[in-house]
């Protein structure tokens, strides 16, 4: 059934021919909460609800559509751990449409766990509310760490149960929001059913929507796999200055809009390891945290392909133009890597011994195990020589002696950098204290799916909305888990 309540919507992506999307409606649920709203966002959008608004929990459950909503199921294929699978899709995400922002953005506005489409295959199209809850917390926490994001606009529990292999939960759906949803998987989508024609609509639509610079340019195309590719590059660089692994870095969970999409298995580390891994299903740790930036390439290098016969008239003169794009790409992931890592250690005017410096450090935390977030985040309390080790860094390292020399050769080196007082700033604003740790994001859904208390759900969204900031009330937020309380394996969300 149809609302009278409009927000606002455009759906330029369901002006595109049907090929693209499966026309379709949201499947009604029992017993819709509106469990989570996030009003700034909401404002952000200029969709300007409130909590008196008529029918907003229902149009969000899907039980009624927005009047100027034209819902559709978006058709992608993708890579999965290296295997290429013709059809994938929207499987329970359904596409309201897209909002533009008072700044002019626009920006799509999806319903994830609302049900079957055309592209579920075995799976029953619901989401459990664990996997929401997380997806919440952690890209809403993504995005106030200055990393580009989807954004997390509700969560509603359905009052439904689901059933999954370990059991039965409670369901959800989450309403979320990005600047756009074709993914590499897109492309591939079309380019394995040979359909040349799509790939340049769908190139021709993802330009003018995300780079319309370019749209008036000869070489667009090259421009815009380039531009994605830089845009990757930089996305990764982030990741990885902030611990995070995403987990699941399949190629349609690969945005041409360069935000970090599908929060399924991803997880921050805590004590560092290079070789990290979270994800359940990642056995062989492909999706580590150090192959993060050689996956992207990878997934890139499968964009390319999509793309060839827009990107040279032969098929030479296009394999050329994909190895240019993915050494500029590793060229710009390298350097983005190394610059942010650097100034995580205060240092804004790398020489060249810097690399030298920060890679014994790094090998220095994965010898001793010691907390990847705290670690920069304590170093800002030792920028001046002699400073004695705080009782708060030494206890992140198991022999913190060992640490010693490497902080004295680190003080002399940021003489030369600025005063203590400017590196100390410019370090708080990297190095974050605050992030959704497994264990505290594990705790909040335990207590929401068992007990329907939402307190550390709200708590945990509004401690990471400064995460950069002490609170002196929630310090203990900021430490790692204790060993019992290390939670060490994710599961895809569904
Ligand atoms: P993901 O692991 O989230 O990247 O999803 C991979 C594919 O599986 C996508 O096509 C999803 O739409 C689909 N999918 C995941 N969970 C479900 C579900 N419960 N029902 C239907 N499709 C699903
Ligand atoms: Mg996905
Ligand atoms: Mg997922």
């Amino acid at each position: 059934a149809v609302s009278t309540l409009k927000a606002g919507f455009e759906n330029s992506f369901a002006a595109l021919p049907k090929k693209f999307y499966e026309a379709i409606t949201p499947e009604p649920v029992q017993n819709p909460v509106l469990q989570k709203y996030n009003w700034k966002l909401d404002r952000e959008l200029g969709l300007n609800f409130t909590k008196e608004t008529e029918d907003l929990a229902d149009c969000l459950a899907g039980n009624l559509v927005f009047a100027d909503s034209t819902p559709i199921a978006m058709a992608y294929a993708g890579h999965q751990f290296g295997n290429f699978v013709p059809q994938l899709g929207d499987g329970r995400v359904i596409l309201l449409g897209e909002k533009i922002t008072p700044d002019g953005k626009r920006l799509d506005v999806q319903l994830k766990g609302s049900g079957r489409t055309r592209f579920s295959r075995g799976g029953d199209g619901k989401s459990p509310l664990g996997p929401v809850i997380r997806e919440y917390i952690i890209s809403e926490a993504m995005h106030n760490l200055g990393v580009p994001t989807t954004r997390a606009l509700a969560i509603i529990s359905t009052g439904e149960q689901i059933l999954r292999p370990d059991g039965v939960h409670p369901g959800a759906i989450m309403a979320r929001v990005a600047s756009g949803f074709v993914r590499v998987g897109s492309f591939e989508y079309f380019a394995a059913r040979g359909d040349e024609t799509a790939i340049r609509e769908l190139a021709d639509y993802v330009i003018g929507r995300h780079y319309p610079e370019l749209i008036q340019k000869k070489d667009r195309y090259r421009q815009f796999f380039s531009s994605v590719a830089r845009k990757q590059a930089r996305l990764v660089a982030k990741w990885m200055h902030l611990g995070f692994i995403h987990g699941v870095m399949n190629t349609d969970n690969t945005s041409i809009s360069g935000e970090t999409i599908d929060y399924g298995p991803c997880a921050f580390m805590d004590y560092y390891d290079p070789d990290m891994v979270f994800s359940s299903i990642d056995t062989m740790g492909r999706y580590r945290y150090a192959n993060q930036g050689a996956i992207m390439k990878w997934n890139l290098n499968c964009l390319g392909i999509c793309l060839q016969s827009l990107l040279g008239k032969t098929n030479e003169a296009a394999a050329d133009v994909i190895d240019a794009t993915l050494s500029e790409f590793e060229h710009e992931f390298l350097n983005a890597q190394r610059i942010g890592l650097l100034k995580k250690i205060g240092i804004e005017n790398p020489g060249d011994q810097d690399s030298s410096l920060l890679g014994e450090l790094l090998a220095l935390m994965q010898n001793q195990k010691a907390d990847f977030t705290l670690t920069f985040r304590y170093l800002a309390d030792h920028i001046k020589p002699d400073s004695d080790m705080t009782p708060q860094f030494q206890k992140l390292f198991k022999t913190p002696v060992a640490v010693t020399a490497w902080l004295e050769s680190w003080q002399q080196r940021l003489v030369e950098e600025n005063s203590p007082e400017v590196i100390q700033a410019q370090m708080n604003r990297v190095n974050p204290l605050f992030i959704p740790r497994n264990h505290r994001v594990h705790k909040a859904i335990e207590n929401a799916e068992d007990r329907d208390d939402f307190s550390q759900v709200h708590l945990l969204t509004t401690l990471y909305e400064n995460p950069f900031t002490e609170q002196p009330d929630f310090t203990d937020y900021a430490q790692a888990p204790a060993n019992q309380e290390r939670v060490t394996r994710t599961f895809c969300g569904t």
